[in-house]
Parts: C-alpha cells; sequence; structure tokens
C-alpha cells in the first residue's frame, strides 16, 4: 500500500520544494493551497499523514487538523510552521492533534525522519485497532500475546474459558495456561493461521489457531475439545501412536500398492461425560476402542491420536467401495455390540479417508490429509464417510486467504461501491438505488460480496468494512445532491453483525454528521433471517436506526421464516421480496399469488415492496399489474459503478421492457 501524505501550505514554493523532497524519497503526495482544498482532497484519497502549515488565511492549520482528526481519526498530523508560533501549536500537540512541530525552514534529514516515525505510528494505530476489533467483535475465544508470548489481553470468552478475570490473565505466560514447550510454542506461533491441539495445565483439550499477526503482537483463538480430559491414557494404551503411524504409513508407501488411511473420530464423547460422569464415559470409550481393535484386525491397524480420534490403515482397500465396505462394517460392529451391553447411547463419527498414494505420496502428507479431512467434516450434519478433497482442503484455505486480506481491504482502498437502480412502478422512473460493494483483490481479483460478507461477518472485519461503506453511500449521496443528480434515495445493506456493536448507532451518526447526508434519503437493508433470529432484540435495534431519521427494508423476504405476522411487529418501511421468490413468476400461477398476497398485506401495513432480481418484461408487467411498488434486477439495470449509473439516473422512464 503507497503511503500517501496530504501537504497543505498556503505558500506555493513551500508546497513544491517539500513534495519534490517527499516524492524523491518514494512517498505518494497529495498538496493543498487552503484547509478547504485539504478537507476535499481527503475525501477522494485516503492519507496516512497530514502535514499543514500554521498560519493560514481563512481556515488556520489548528482549525484545519482538528477537523481532519475528528473525520479521520486514523490519520496523524504534523504541523510545519515558524518557530514563532510555537507557543500556539503547543496546544495541538497537547491536545493529541498533532503528532509533532516540524520547524521552517526545515532540515531534510530531520523531516524525513519525523515523517518515517509518523508513518510508523499510523501502522501501529492501525494494527492496534484491527486487534481492538477482533477482540470485540470477532466469534470465539481470543488472547492478545506479545513477541514474548506474554499475554497482553483476553475476550470474555477467552476468560470464561479459562475461569479467569482479565485481570488474572494479563501479564501472564501463554505456557502457563497450555502445555506447549518451547519448540513447538515457537512453531505454533509463527504458523499464521496453523492449529493445533493443546492440553491446558489443568488437564482440558483445546484445540489453539493463530487468527491474526502483526509485527507487535498474535491474537490466538481457542475453543475446547472436550469437558475433560481425554481417555487416552488410561484407555488407549495398546493401540499405535502418531509415531508408529508414520512408520505404518511409511512402509505401506515403499510397498507401492493402492491402499487406504481413515480418520474416525467419536463426536459425541463429551456428551456422555456430561451425561453420564466422566469415569462412566470413560468405560464406555474403553469398550468402544477394544471393539474397534478386534474388528480392526482382519483389515488392518488401529491407533489412537487424541481428543478420541483414531487412524486405521487399510492395506488392503485398493478401492473406494472397499474402504467404504470394511469402514461399514467396523462401525457396524462397535454399534451392535454396544446394544449388546444394553447401553442406549448411540456413538456418533465423523469418518474421513485417503486414498494412497492418490491422495499424497508421503507418511506426513497423507496423515496431514486425513485429518484435515476429518476437521472440516466435524460439523456436518451427515455420517456419510468424506474422502480428502483437495478442492475442498484449497477452498477451507482460500477461506483463511480471504479472511487475512480483509483485515487490511479497506486500508488499502481495494473497495468499491457499485450502484443498481431501481424502478419506481407507478411513476416510471428511476430515482433511487442500493448500494453494492465491490472488492477487488489484486491477486484474486474480483471477489463477491455473496463470498466475503459471510467471512467477514464472522472473523469482525464487518465492523470497519461497514463503516466504509456506510461513509462512502453518504458521501455519494450528498455529491450527487450537489450536481443536483435527481436521487431521491439510496440503500445501504447492514450486517446483523454491525447492530450488534454497541456503539453502531453512534458511529452511524457521526457518519452523517460528518458527510452532512439527510438521513431520510438513506434506506437501511437488514435480512429477514438476522431479523428473525430474536424478534423483540431486532424491534429494538431497528427502532434505535429508525430513530436516526433513516428508513428501514427486510432484504430477501421470501428466503427464510417468510412471516409476514411479524411485519407488524417490527418497524419496517420496506420489503424486499428475494429474487428465488419471483424467479417462477410466468410460468406458476401459486407463484403469482403468492407475491400478490404479500403486496396486498405489505400495502395494509403501510409497508412499500421492492421486487429483486427482476430479469424479463413478463415478470416487470406481471409486478406491476400486481400492485408491486419498486423493481430492482438486471432487467432495469445491473449493479454498475457510479459514472455509469448516473447515466441512468438522468435518463429515467425508458424501461418499458428490454434493457
Ligand atoms: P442483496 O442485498 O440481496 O443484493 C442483491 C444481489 O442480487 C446483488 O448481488 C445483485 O447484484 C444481485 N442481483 C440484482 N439483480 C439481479 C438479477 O436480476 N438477477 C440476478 N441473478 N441477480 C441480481 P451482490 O452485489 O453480489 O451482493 C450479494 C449480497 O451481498 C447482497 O445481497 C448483500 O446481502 C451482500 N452485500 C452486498 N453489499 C453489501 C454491503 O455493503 N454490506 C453488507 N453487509 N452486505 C452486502
Ligand atoms: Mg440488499
Ligand atoms: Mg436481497
Amino acid at each position: 500500500m503507497p503511503n500517501k501524505i496530504l501537504l497543505v501550505d498556503d505558500e506555493v514554493s513551500i508546497l513544491k520544494a517539500l513534495e519534490r523532497l517527499l516524492i524523491r524519497s518514494g512517498y505518494r503526495v497529495f498538496t493543498a493551497a487552503s484547509g478547504a482544498e485539504a478537507l476535499q482532497v481527503l475525501q477522494q484519497n485516503n492519507c496516512q499523514v497530514v502535514i499543514s502549515d500554521y498560519r493560514m488565511p481563512e481556515m488556520t492549520g489548528a482549525e484545519l487538523l482538528a477537523r481532519v482528526k475528528r473525520l479521520y481519526p486514523e490519520s496523524v498530523c504534523l504541523v510545519l510552521s515558524g518557530f514563532s508560533d510555537f507557543q500556539s501549536v503547543l496546544q495541538l500537540l497537547n491536545s493529541g492533534t498533532a503528532f509533532r512541530f516540524l520547524q521552517k525552514p526545515w532540515e531534510d534529514d530531520h523531516l524525513l525522519a519525523e515523517i518515517a516515525a509518523a508513518f510508523q505510528l499510523y501502522r501501529h494505530q492501525r494494527s492496534e485497532r484491527v486487534r481492538n476489533q477482533l477482540l470485540i467483535a470477532g466469534n470465539g475465544a481470543l488472547l492478545e500475546l506479545s513477541p514474548e508470548a506474554v499475554i497482553l489481553r483476553s475476550n470474555g470468552a477467552a476468560q470464561q474459558l479459562l475461569g479467569q478475570t482479565a485481570g488474572g490473565l494479563s501479564g501472564t505466560l501463554f505456557e502457563q495456561w497450555f502445555h506447549l514447550n518451547d519448540n513447538q510454542q515457537q512453531a505454533f506461533l509463527q504458523d499464521i493461521h496453523g492449529s493445533m491441539d493443546v492440553q491446558t495445565r489443568s488437564g482440558e483439550t483445546f484445540e489453539l489457531h493463530v487468527q491474526y499477526q502483526d509485527a507487535e503482537a498474535t491474537l490466538v483463538g481457542f475453543k475446547r475439545l472436550q469437558q475433560q480430559d481425554g481417555p487416552a491414557a488410561i484407555y488407549t494404551s495398546g493401540l499405535m501412536d502418531q509415531h508408529a503411524v508414520l512408520q505404518k504409513l511409511d512402509s505401506l508407501l515403499a510397498q507401492q500398492r493402492p491402499f487406504a488411511v481413515a480418520a474416525v473420530r467419536l463426536k459425541n464423547f463429551s456428551d456422555w461425560a456430561d451425561m453420564l460422569g466422566f469415569a462412566e464415559a470413560g468405560q464406555l470409550f474403553e469398550t468402544i476402542c477394544q471393539i474397534l481393535m478386534q474388528a480392526c484386525r482382519p483389515y488392518g491397524s488401529l491407533a489412537y491420536l487424541a481428543n478420541e480420534l483414531f487412524i486405521l490403515t487399510l492395506p488392503d482397500a485398493p478401492d473406494e467401495v472397499t474402504v467404504h465396505r470394511q469402514l461399514t462394517d467396523l462401525l457396524h460392529k462397535v454399534r451392535t455390540q454396544l446394544e449388546h451391553q444394553a447401553t442406549a447411547l448411540r456413538p456418533q463419527f465423523t469418518v474421513s479417508y485417503c486414498m494412497a498414494p492418490e491422495d499424497g505420496d508421503s507418511a506426513k502428507g497423507l496423515l496431514n490429509n486425513v485429518l484435515t479431512s476429518n476437521r472440516i467434516h466435524l460439523h456436518s450434519p451427515h455420517a456419510f464417510f468424506m474422502r480428502f478433497s483437495a478442492g475442498v482442503a484449497d477452498k477451507k484455505r482460500q477461506q483463511l486467504r480471504i479472511s487475512d486480506a480483509l483485515y487490511s481491504a479497506v486500508e488499502r482502498e481495494q473497495f468499491e461501491l457499485y450502484y443498481q437502480a431501481k424502478l419506481d412502478l407507478h411513476s416510471n422512473m428511476i430515482d433511487s438505488c442500493e448500494a453494492l460493494l465491490r472488492w477487488r483483490h489484486p491477486e484474486l481479483g474480483m471477489v463477491s460480496p455473496a463470498l466475503f460478507i459471510p467471512i467477514a461477518e464472522h472473523d469482525g472485519q464487518i465492523i470497519e468494512i461497514g463503516l466504509w461503506v456506510m461513509r462512502q453511500a453518504c458521501l455519494s449521496a450528498v455529491r450527487w445532491r450537489e450536481q443536483q443528480q435527481p436521487l431521491a434515495r439510496m440503500a445501504v445493506n447492514i450486517s446483523g453483525a454491525q447492530l450488534a456493536q454497541a456503539d453502531f448507532i453512534a458511529q452511524v451518526q457521526r457518519i452523517f454528521a460528518e458527510t452532512g447526508v439527510d438521513p431520510s434519503m438513506l434506506e437501511l437493508e437488514l435480512t429477514e433471517s438476522w431479523m428473525m433470529q430474536d424478534l423483540t432484540q431486532s424491534a429494538q435495534a431497528l427502532q434505535a436506526l429508525k430513530a436516526l431519521g433513516v428508513r428501514i427494508a427486510i432484504d430477501d423476504f421470501g428466503t427464510g421464516y417468510s412471516s409476514l405476522a411479524y411485519l407488524s411487529r417490527l418497524p419496517v418501511d420496506v420489503l424486499k421480496i428475494d429474487r428465488s421468490l419471483i424467479q417462477d413468476l410466468e410460468a406458476n400461477i401459486n407463484t403469482q399469488s403468492l407475491v400478490s398476497n404479500i403486496c396486498r398485506m405489505a400495502h395494509a401495513l403501510q409497508v412499500e415492496v421492492v421486487v429483486e432480481g427482476v430479469e424479463t418484461a413478463e415478470q416487470l408487467q406481471l409486478l406491476r399489474d400486481m400492485g408491486c411498488d419498486l423493481a430492482q434486477g438486471y432487467l432495469v439495470a445491473r449493479p454498475v459503478a457510479e459514472t455509469e449509473f448516473l447515466q441512468k439516473l438522468r435518463a429515467p422512464g425508458q424501461i418499458t421492457g428490454a434493457d
């Protein structure tokens, strides 16, 4: 990402001299001759560092920097002025508005060193903000570690899992809580997104993973794999361990014959332990080990790794049909023999397998792949035996890459807003649109929001991204109004995760105030599935949003619970019928009557109806006849960049059918 600086001075010769110096030093430089111009430049360009003269006509350096700090709290500001201004500048320095005072005339080396320090401060604050965001909004337990592996901060979930307060964790060593030797710890912390099963000092097993890392700290996520110490050591002494499995796989590979290796994880041991108590569940587990060991004999050998996870090597399974047959037989024996022992508990297994050498030509590779596959399918509701798929593992890795890249996408200016026009079916005019996010990733290319929004919601980046979207949408709305563009309303998508933030409303308020947008131009879209999660809570959150003066829309209506009954309980102004609901509109009389019923009932509640995904002239005509209020879809317009959208907006009323 280029290091961008904005220089503000009313003396052109100073601007020129500084610009030359900074460009030579590799910075991207923007210049402005007044405070007002500086604010305009900043609206279009995200400059990390701002250097301003102190004495300027109209807006002084102090006024400018105070506004810059309020609008762009992330930026680092420096004042460049004569020494006579020092006393006044002192106040700026003391209040934290300005980072440094640079004296005119300047020495090049000194000036460059101060600017380098400003960028360093920017990066430091930036990474701290990302970590804050994750600690506050990320899912699951997180610990923030210093490079020396001292715990700096923890979130509520981490405190709960470790049974400690924030103060009890902060300042302690990571190894005080997790059983890792120095080498393991070092290897783990260097492996971004790597994961590892580790026991705590109190004997519980946790899966740890490195969630985020920068030069100053690492965020380690963890979750409990089972309630109590696994029964491993007590009941599995007759089985091979990981080392022996690797040797076994090596020797099978050396024979150059196809074979299979399977990972079988007992999923519900911790439920048993909760239900029966640990000792009894442990005995049941021992029985399962013995049955498996016996049943395995005709087919191959059995190893136990940890966390109720077994590895079976099946040397005489050259094809998948045989693998399925052998595994079915094994698990059938476990189930029937448990039934003989008159236990009502049914074991549930996650089973995955690799075919060698196709799915891995080294012992480590095979074991890794079969374990990865097992981990991916652990929470799958299906009991089917899953073969390792390089495609699925790649997809998982891809998700991790996307998650990683999302942390810096706002800052790297990789996002853009597209706008999709909506046609008013009463006036046949286009005077509203929906802002849709687009991500141009330098390597991955155009990434669809349908793919990255769920990841950003899960990992917490949605907070920053959502605020960016809101800000850009407001700026566009204000700019277009200034240009006399006939835009009446702009819709912005909001994710439920954003509303769950305690300060979300305050942040939106701040954006409204800064941009000067008229909130009644905005329509915030929330999905039906979010609203239905907790009706009372949703109603409260929506009420608070509405108090800002915006309109509220239910997005994707028809994809979830789809009850019109709750419409009357929520302060909703608009209902957006999802495109899946109208796909067969022309052909299906039931769909027609469904849509027209929705429309009638919505209108009875004074709720406007927008139909999404309108692709054909026939659909449009039917929707018009049914009394729908607005149509959005490829027939009217695709989502496009600003310039193209404004052309649509300027030439309304032409949609009679074909696009
Ligand atoms: P959505 O809000 O329901 O947006 C409508 C989606 O349908 C858009 O996909 C749009 O391009 C697509 N679409 C519109 N007309 C047609 C049509 O006639 N045919 C077909 N096949 N598709 C049509 P897009 O832009 O890929 O966005 C997908 C989803 O990502 C959105 O669904 C929304 O849930 C989410 N999203 C997009 N931008 C944002 C954002 O800024 N914030 C949040 N939280 N979510 C966003
Ligand atoms: Mg939407
Ligand atoms: Mg939608």
